[in-house]
């Protein structure tokens, strides 16, 4: 019974009539392939795919890192001390600052006296910054501290450093840096073009996460200066002179770290008019 079944399948008839059932079919049902089609469902796809893979490594850092105890952060610090050595400092002016420091450690969460206990350090340049570092350090320039006399000024600008450590800002930037990094080198070595691509996507939605967290970082101060009583118009003489020395931010807003002191100043007054009786508690 197998060799009959055999010859019969192997004769040239049957070899004829297998051959017209399976052509018949795919003549009349071919769909000609779009090949631009193809390629847009390809790239369509592969996009979907690495954005929800960038949209883990952004959102599940931010959401991991607040579980990391502060004092663990203290890993950065001698890599930090190793950055300030040699820097020139104003002996003078960081121990006439450190009273007013200690004040307002004494208003932020306790962890950042004890833990992860925060250093204040003054740089002898001028320039019209300040800074934190991962580890705890918190840096000033002499420049910005002859601009803004004012102690409320200085405040807020200390204020808004110790927010940065308040809101974890250093290790989710760490994190979410290191693992877009790791996403990317993959996607630059299979497919550069994409990758360049998509690098650049990274770089523009970066800066908005930077800019948010430091309006995250201002309404930390501004909160802190409520609690201690002091005068939230500070902030609003600190951004103008921030525009006067940047008066061309405007245009530069797209790459900035940070956003525009007209933005910023509209977070003040729009806190000042949520919380309506910051006034009466001003000393
Ligand atoms: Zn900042």
């Amino acid at each position: 019974m197998m060799m009959m079944t055999n010859r019969k399948e192997g004769s040239p008839f049957s070899q004829l009539h297998n051959a017209e059932q399976l052509s018949m079919p795919d003549a009349i049902n071919v769909t000609p392939e779009n090949p631009l089609l193809e390629l847009f469902k390809f790239v369509a796809g592969f996009s979907g795919i690495v954005l929800v893979l960038y949209a883990i490594c952004m959102y599940g850092v931010a959401a991991l890192v607040p579980f990391i105890p502060p004092k663990d952060e203290g890993i950065f610090s001698p890599i930090a001390l190793e950055f300030l050595k040699g820097k020139k400092t104003n002996p003078d002016l960081e121990k006439a600052l450190q009273p007013d420091f200690e004040t307002l450690l004494r208003s932020v969460p306790e962890v950042y006296r004890k833990e992860l206990p925060l250093k204040l350090h003054v740089m002898d340049e001028d320039q019209l910054n300040a800074f934190a570092i991962p580890g705890g350090h918190i840096v000033t320039y002499t420049g910005l501290l002859n601009t803004f006399t004012g102690r409320d000024e200085r405040l807020f600008v200390l204020a808004h450093e110790v927010g940065h450590f308040a809101k974890r800002h250093h290790l989710k930037k760490l994190g979410q840096g290191l693992s877009v990094y790791l996403l990317l080198m993959p996607i630059n070595i299979f497919t550069p073009e994409v990758g360049k691509a998509f690098g650049r996507f990274v770089e523009l939605d970066m800066v908005k996460h930077s800019q948010a967290q430091e309006l995250e970082a201002d309404l930390f101060a501004l909160e802190t200066m409520q609690t201690m009583h002091l005068d939230l118009m500070a902030p609003v003489r600190v951004f103008k002179q921030f525009r006067i020395a940047n008066p061309d931010e405007d245009n530069h807003k797209w790459e900035a770290s940070h956003p525009t002191s007209i933005e910023r100043i509209e977070q003040v007054r729009a806190y000042l008019v949520a919380h309506p009786t910051v006034g009466e508690t001003k000393q």
